[in-house]
This record gives structure tokens, C-alpha cells and sequence, in this order.
């Protein structure tokens, strides 16, 4: 048990839902994972696991982290609504009017920021100030944080859209339905799968696809350097985290493309620059909970 406060978060995957009850990562006293369908019943599920919990415990304070990309405008109509999204059925849903019965301060943000707030607080980027956390799985997403905080312009960042170098050779159009090879469309798990047939999963570590999942990602990576400048990269994901070969070779491919130009030299991008998260899965519905706690602040 610890002294932090009991709050809630949810973390809205594209393929599941976790609804945490924690304090922290090690007080965690709920935990219900509910099956992302079309919204109305996957909202209506998250809410009746909130309204017992809030019977029960009494939470503090609420935290949701969702799959994007997001209206995180507070003056905007369609503040806390997902918007423009290939996920059928889900554009202008408001995640937030629901929240709003608790009476509990709530926080709402994109997985990958709740993501890299929990890895502020709890995990691979405490003591820092800058830092980005990427996660490489059903799509790329990358949460930035400049000075503690969530960077933020007319929006937040969808930097897993960049558009990347291909390598020489490559024609292979991608599968974004925006932009086609755009990093996402590129190196993301149902990229993989489209382009080599078979799912990442079950890839031999030396197939051919991985060529360009390096590249695209060295050069994603790249562009984020030298923009955001963070003072560690946490790369997560079920792309890179089943694949253990991935980020030597994103390693080796960043310190080349770089090529010590900028503020971190070629013997700065090792293991302690670009790593993987160190909370791991837990780093995402850990999100919803930080966020429950940025809520309280
Ligand atoms: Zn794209």
C-alpha cells in the first residue's frame, strides 16, 4: 500500500480496454480488461466497471488514455473526441460527457503520452525532463514530453505518420490509408504482416521485411532527434518488444544516419539513449493512471 491517492484510468486499445484501480504501479487494486468493440457497447462496459468502482473504492480522480488521434483543444466543441480515425465507427466519439458522472477530476490524453508520463513517474525516463516513448505495434505512436509536460500545438504530435527515406530499391506502396508509406504504413505490425504474409509474430529474425521496418524507424527516430531533441527514447510495442534483434540494428542504423551531427553524438545513441520501456507492456494502462494523478495536480 502507499500513500498515493486511489484514482482510475482506462486505457483504450484498438483491441482491448484495461480499467486500472491503482495508487502506483505497486498498489494496484482493480483490474478488468474489456473487449474493444463498436463504441457504444465498449463505452457502456468501461463505464458499469467505473460506476462500481467509484461505488465501491471512491477514486480521486480519472485518467484516460486513448488510441487517437485526439480533440485535446479545451476550447474546442469536440474536446475529449477521438476524430479522424480509420477506425470504423469510432470518429467524433466523445470519451469525456461519460467520464464527466464521477464528479472526480478527469485527465484525458493519447496512450503513448499517458505511456510516457507513467515512464516519467515510475519507469525509464524518471529524473529527466525531455523524453519521447514509441510504441511500434498495431500502429506507431509517439508521445513527446518537453519540460514534464505533453508537447502540444493545434493538436498532439501523430509523429508515427512521418514521412521517411525509403531504402534504395524499395517500391512496396505501404498500407496507411492516409499516406500510404509513411512510417506507420512502413514498420507497423499490420505492415509487416501485409508485406511478408504471415504475421511479425512468426517472422524469422533474419527475413527481408525487417530491412526496411530498420530503416523506416532509424529514420523515424532520426527526424525526432533532431527536432524534439528528448534526452531518452523508450521504444515499446509488440513489434520491438517480440523481436529482440530490432533495436541493435535501429541502433546502428540511427548512428549512422545521424552521423554525430546535432546534440547526441554516435556514442550516445547505445542502450541507455534508445531502450525499451522499462515498464514495459504495463507502461500503457500505467498511462491512464499517471494521467488520473496529472487530474489531482
Ligand atoms: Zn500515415
Amino acid at each position: 500500500m502507499s500513500d498515493a491517492p486511489l484514482v482510475a484510468g482506462v486505457e483504450l486499445g484498438g483491441t482491448k480496454c484495461v480499467c486500472l484501480l491503482a495508487a502506483g504501479p505497486n498498489d494496484i487494486r482493480g483490474e478488468i480488461r474489456v473487449p474493444t468493440r463498436g463504441p457504444t457497447e465498449t463505452l457502456a462496459a468501461i463505464d458499469a466497471v467505473l460506476k462500481q468502482w467509484h461505488a465501491e473504492h471512491g477514486f480521486r480522480a480519472l485518467g484516460l488514455a486513448s488510441f487517437g488521434p485526439l480533440d485535446l483543444d479545451p476550447g474546442s466543441s469536440s474536446f475529449g473526441c477521438i476524430v479522424a480515425t480509420p477506425k470504423r465507427g469510432w470518429e467524433r466519439v466523445a470519451l469525456l460527457p461519460r467520464a464527466g458522472a464521477f464528479s472526480v477530476p478527469v485527465a484525458v490524453d493519447t496512450d503513448v503520452n499517458g505511456a510516457a508520463l507513467a515512464e516519467g513517474l515510475w519507469g525509464g525516463a524518471r529524473g529527466l525532463d525531455s523524453w519521447a516513448y514509441v510504441t511500434v505495434g498495431t500502429g506507431i505512436g509517439v508521445g513527446v514530453i518537453v519540460r514534464g509536460a505533453p508537447l502540444r500545438g493545434l493538436g498532439h504530435p501523430e509523429a508515427g505518420h512521418l514521412r521517411v527515406p525509403r531504402l534504395a530499391g524499395e517500391t512496396w506502396p505501404g498500407n496507411c490509408p492516409f499516406h500510404g508509406d509513411c512510417a506507420e504504413g512502413l514498420a507497423s505490425g499490420p505492415a509487416i504482416q501485409a508485406r511478408a504474409g504471415v504475421p511479425f509474430s512468426g517472422l524469422a529474425a533474419d527475413h527481408p521485411v525487417w530491412n526496411e521496418v530498420v530503416h523506416a524507424l532509424a529514420g523515424l527516430f532520426h527526424n525526432l532527434i533532431l527536432t524534439v531533441v528528448p534526452q531518452r527514447i523508450l521504444v515499446g510495442g509488440g513489434v520491438v518488444l517480440g523481436q529482440p534483434t530490432l533495436l541493435p540494428r535501429i541502433r546502428r542504423a540511427l548512428q549512422a544516419s545521424l552521423a554525430d551531427y546535432g546534440h547526441v553524438p554516435r556514442s550516445a545513441l547505445n542502450e541507455d539513449y534508445l531502450c525499451a520501456p522499462a515498464l514495459g507492456e504495463r507502461a500503457g494502462p500505467l498511462g491512464a493512471i499517471a494521467l488520473a494523478h496529472r487530474a489531482l495536480e
